[in-house]
């Protein structure tokens, strides 16, 4: 599932191709028919993420939510759309670009009362400026729930994933199951600055690099990462894999049906 990253990333790209035009919508699949036919003829204001949520605000109140969820993904282009392939949700166009949508778990319009309930059931996302970390705390800070579990919880903080997860805890020396009340306030402090400077630099590189300069294998000759989601990490999907700081291997152990991986030497606690 794409992380809080890609849909900053999203968000910004939809506003630079559509924001203050007049859009036309359909739904070639037919599932959106009726959103669509709303949204056809309106000025697109401003779009905004908030975590993994996409949001499209339109003129007239009209708000799009998307969330892409596992399978969803959108494709844009200039001038006019292709002719529709395969299940095509939503289809929008301004007379300078198109943008398709594919397979995501929500597809909806909502009312402003809705977009605030929507906005009221997540944490704060490190990647907004109106973020507010002390609503996170006083979840974390009273929960015997391990701290990772904590931080993938949308309602704790909104946009973070595995990768920031795993990643920001090894960054931290603090063990993936530590329960969150045993967390000291400056340990959030320093995990949630942490969580936006890690968070900001994928936005802007479009992709996750955790590594310390010291730790790249052009400071110390090891071989890069190869791997389909690119960017240099110290554990997240390295199981047995040598530690980048230690050399230990690194574990990996399962949580709620997620794979967690961590360093135990580094990360002893
Ligand atoms: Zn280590």
């Amino acid at each position: 599932m794409p992380e809080g990253h890609s849909i900053h990333r999203l968000a910004a790209r939809h506003a630079e191709l559509f924001a203050g035009d007049k859009v036309h919508a359909d739904s070639p699949q037919g599932r959106f028919a009726e959103g669509a036919a709303r949204l056809s003829g309106t000025v697109l204001d401003g779009t905004e993420a908030y975590g993994k949520h996409l949001l499209h605000h339109y003129a007239g109140d009209l708000t799009l939510h998307v969330h892409l969820g596992l399978y969803g993904k959108f494709a844009d282009g200039p001038g006019e759309p292709p002719a529709p392939v395969g299940q095509v949700r939503l289809r929008l166009h301004s007379d300078r670009h198109w943008l398709e949508l594919r397979g995501p778990t929500a597809c909806e319009l909502l009312t402003p009362p809705e977009v605030a309930a929507l906005r009221d059931r997540l944490g704060p996302d490190p990647l907004r400026a109106d973020a507010d970390p002390d609503r996170a705390w006083a979840r974390i800070r009273r929960s015997p729930t391990p701290l990772a579990a904590l931080l993938l919880d949308q309602s704790v903080v909104a946009g973070t994933g595995l990768i920031f997860v795993t990643e920001a805890l090894f960054r931290a020396g603090l063990p993936p199951l530590l329960p969150g009340r045993e967390l000291t306030a400056p340990g959030w402090a320093e995990l949630w600055a942490d969580l936006v400077a890690l968070m900001t630099r994928a936005v802007e590189r479009g992709r996750i690099d955790t590594v310390r300069d010291a730790d790249l294998p052009e400071a110390t000759g090891r071989a890069p990462r190869v791997d389909r989601h690119g960017g240099e990490v110290y554990v997240y999907r390295r199981p047995g894999a040598p530690c980048h700081v230690c050399g230990t291997a690194v574990s990996r152990g399962g949580l709620a049906g997620r794979n967690l991986y961590w360093c135990p030497t580094c990360q002893a606690g």
